[in-house]
């Protein structure tokens, strides 16, 4: 059986353009997205989400692990770790549904998994997902 999913309620249908607008959506859509896991029959934990620029550099600067540019430096992006009866999956295949779901949400959502990279979900914002 495919769990059936409704866009909640309290979002606007109107995609927004302020980075914090976009960050709140995102929010509000990983919610949606973890929500959707568990009633998949899944369960997640979280990985990393945002990467501060304290640690990791400014946008395009390499200091730390992950690329320049990720949308983690944005607060868009956030990495999900899979469980299907306690067993952590940790290949990007085992993602695919949740990834297809997540790209289906909105046109700017991004699943790693296209770049081999099956656990990180982000938004794409200024041409950065
Ligand atoms: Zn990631």
């Amino acid at each position: 059986m495919k769990p059936t999913w409704k866009k909640t309620k309290t979002k606007s249908l109107k995609r927004s353009v302020t980075l914090g607008d976009t960050q709140r959506e995102f929010t509000q859509d990983v919610a949606d997205l973890i929500q959707f896991i568990y009633d998949s029959g899944y369960e997640c934990t979280l990985g990393d989400a945002y990467r501060d620029p304290r640690s990791h550099g400014k946008m395009g600067e390499d200091k730390a692990y992950g690329r320049p540019t990720s949308a983690h430096k944005q607060r868009l992006a956030i990495d999900l770790n899979l469980f299907l009866d306690g067993k952590y999956l940790s290949t990007t295949e085992a993602h695919r549904l949740f990834g297809e779901f997540w790209e289906g949400m909105t046109q700017d959502n991004v699943w790693g998994g296209r770049f081999n990279d099956g656990n990180h979900y982000s938004r794409r914002y200024n041409g950065i997902a």
